[in-house]
């Protein structure tokens, strides 16, 4: 609202100051004994906003309007004159608006009305020095006005933004090459308008008039090719910013959050997105996957989190005299083979958004659908549907990765196997479904123990394996006693019936084991996971190689007449 009142504060006071310069320079008002008719006025607004709806160099400038000034001033009077280049300027910022619709001006109209004002009052000022300058030739005088016009515009612009922006200060203005490039155009109008001023001093105006219509027809038209243009480079661009945005979601595959990463900033590419959500459908079997989170969200911060987000109740404040407006919420839901998959929300700003841009953004809606739809493929292919942790297939490929980086490097790595203990008990006492269940709360109970970067898997029916990287045996022994423990505690209560749960975890560790591959030290935790269950179950053994063994309170005692153990089951 600040900036709003700023705009319009700033056309008050210029158009105050118009008025009283008028009233002080009491001579640039009077024409030369021409009587203004409404029409001719109106006619030379019409030719003038024609004329300046071309700003190739855009700006908020006046460009070739100013090509009708010096023959307004010589007709009518400066006081005129600047009250065409007003209201032409004021129109030909309608024009422009009309024909550049696909992509919204921020601009407000307060700006607007400020920029007409500022012409105005430069307008003015530039007649003062033209009438002021009468005995000197037309050529001169042009160019003496417009040095004055741009030098007006130039400053009274720089002051405006400086009100507007709160910044005095920093003392040099920042005036760009671009507005200075822009003011070129106008200069060049004023040049040009002194001309056929002068021309029209001896031909007559009606000769002259036909000519300064055609250029103002001229720049008009060049300003609807430019337009058209403008459209067709918009068209191609937003082609190939879809076709790099299917790429790029169709390209994300690690994992749901990256995804609704991903998406969220196709969406912020295209459209003024200031809160954002993704949601994942809640599928029916879906539940027993509670590991992932269900929505992420991002605000203003552009920042993605897990969770829902709390949007502000409306969109902020534009700079410039805006309409009060409400969310335009956006939403697609995205649909495979006839399943909704996930649900994007967007809260724009609808006087921000292009047009066109929500066709943009349904049309990649197939795109982000397929992409969710292979990120839960990929999820369902990793993850045991059970208990939700990692498969075995995972823990491979990571023991094996591990054991390369290992040999490259020189640091260690651990595995726990672990075997609930008489599993098949708890199946045959209280049914399969209770087995399920005591399943899924030894996941959760192992999940919860883990190191954040351990990676466990479900190996079996009741044996889950960890994979801990950067460890050496005696600190595999000690997390396997911590999860040992875990499962022990674990307070599962099926039909009134508490089930007791125990764990055997048999730990075996590299560089202090010699094996020659990854598989090696698999092999070796199982035989320490036998020895566990051999020696009494419900404890944890790392194998010290030769047939020994330890456990958490020291090394177990070797039997003096060890037998031949029996081959590791794992390959059985
Ligand atoms: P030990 O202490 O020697 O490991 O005895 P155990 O009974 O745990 O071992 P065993 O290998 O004899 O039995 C494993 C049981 O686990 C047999 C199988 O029915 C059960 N099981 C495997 N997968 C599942 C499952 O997904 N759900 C349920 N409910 N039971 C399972
Ligand atoms: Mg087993
Ligand atoms: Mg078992």
């Amino acid at each position: 609202m600040q900036q709003a009142l700023k705009s319009w504060g700033i056309a008050g006071a210029i158009l105050a100051a118009l008025v009283i310069a008028a009233l002080l320079i009491a001579d640039v008002g009077v024409a030369d004994s021409h009587q203004p008719s409404t029409l001719e006025v109106g006619l030379w607004i019409a030719v003038a906003a024609v004329a300046a709806v071309h700003r190739p160099l855009g700006g908020a400038a006046f460009g070739l309007g100013t090509l009708v000034l010096p023959a307004v001033i010589v007709r009518l009077g400066g006081l005129v004159a600047a009250l065409v280049a007003a209201l032409a300027r004021l129109l030909a910022s309608m024009l422009w608006r009309f024909a550049d619709r696909r992509r919204k001006a921020i601009r407000g109209v307060g700006a607007e009305v400020a920029a007409a004002a500022i012409v105005a009052l430069a307008t003015l000022l530039a007649a003062v020095v033209w009438s002021r300058l009468a005995t000197a030739s037309f050529a001169w005088r042009g160019l003496v006005a417009a040095t004055v016009y741009v030098a007006t515009f130039a400053a009274l612009a720089v002051l405006g933004s400086r009100i507007r922006h709160s910044a005095w200060r920093g003392v040099w203005p920042r005036f760009t090459l671009s507005d200075l490039a822009a003011l070129t155009l106008d200069a060049a109008g004023w040049l040009l308008g002194a001309l056929l001023a002068d021309a029209a001093a001896t031909l007559g105006w009606p000769r002259v008039a036909p000519i300064l219509l055609a250029l103002a027809l001229l720049a008009a038209e060049a300003a609807r090719n430019a337009f058209a243009r403008g459209a067709s480079d918009v068209r191609v661009d937003d082609f190939e910013r879809l076709q790099r945005a299917h790429e790029r979601i169709l390209g994300e595959t690690s994992g749901m959050g990256s995804i609704a990463q991903q998406i969220f900033i196709e969406c912020s590419n295209i459209l003024p997105v200031e809160w954002y959500q993704f949601e994942l459908a809640v599928g029916e079997e879906s539940g027993q996957l509670e590991f992932e989170p269900g929505s992420w969200w991002a605000g203003p911060s552009g920042v993605l989190e897990e969770g829902r987000p709390q949007p502000a109740t409306r969109p902020r404040m534009l700079p410039g005299v805006h309409r009060r407006a409400s969310w335009r919420i956006l939403e697609q839901s995205l649909v495979v083979e006839g399943e909704a998959l996930a649900t994007v929300r967007l809260w724009c700003d609808p006087r921000r958004i292009d047009d066109g841009a929500e066709e943009l953004f349904s049309t990649l809606v197939p795109q982000m659908a397929s992409s969710v739809h292979r990120a839960r493929l990929d999820r369902e292919a990793r993850l045991d549907p059970l208990t939700g942790v990692p498969v075995r297939r995972i823990l491979d490929s990571g023991i094996q990765r591990a054991y390369r980086r290992c040999c490259e490097e020189g640091r260690s790595m651990g595995v726990i196997m672990c075997d609930v203990d008489h599993f098949k008990n708890v199946n045959d006492t209280y049914g399969h479904a209770a087995g399920d269940e005591a399943l899924i709360c030894v996941a959760r109970a192992l999940e919860g123990a883990r190191r954040e970067n351990d990676l466990l898997a479900r190996y079996g029916g009741e044996e889950f394996t960890l994979l801990l990287e950067d460890t050496d045996g005696e600190e595999s022994l000690q997390l396997a006693e911590r999860l040992r423990r875990a499962v022990e505690s674990i307070d599962l209560v099926y039909e009134g019936q508490r089930i007791v749960l125990n764990l055997s975890a048999g730990v075996a560790a590299f560089p202090e084991l010699h094996i020659k591959t990854a598989s090696e030290l698999l092999l070796l935790a199982d035989e320490a996971l036998y020895e566990a269950k051999e020696s009494g179950r419900n404890r944890c053994l790392l194998y010290g190689g030769r047939g020994a063994f330890q456990s958490i309170a020291g090394p177990m005692p070797v039997a003096g007449n060890v037998p031949l153990k029996p081959p590791p089951r794992i390959f059985g």
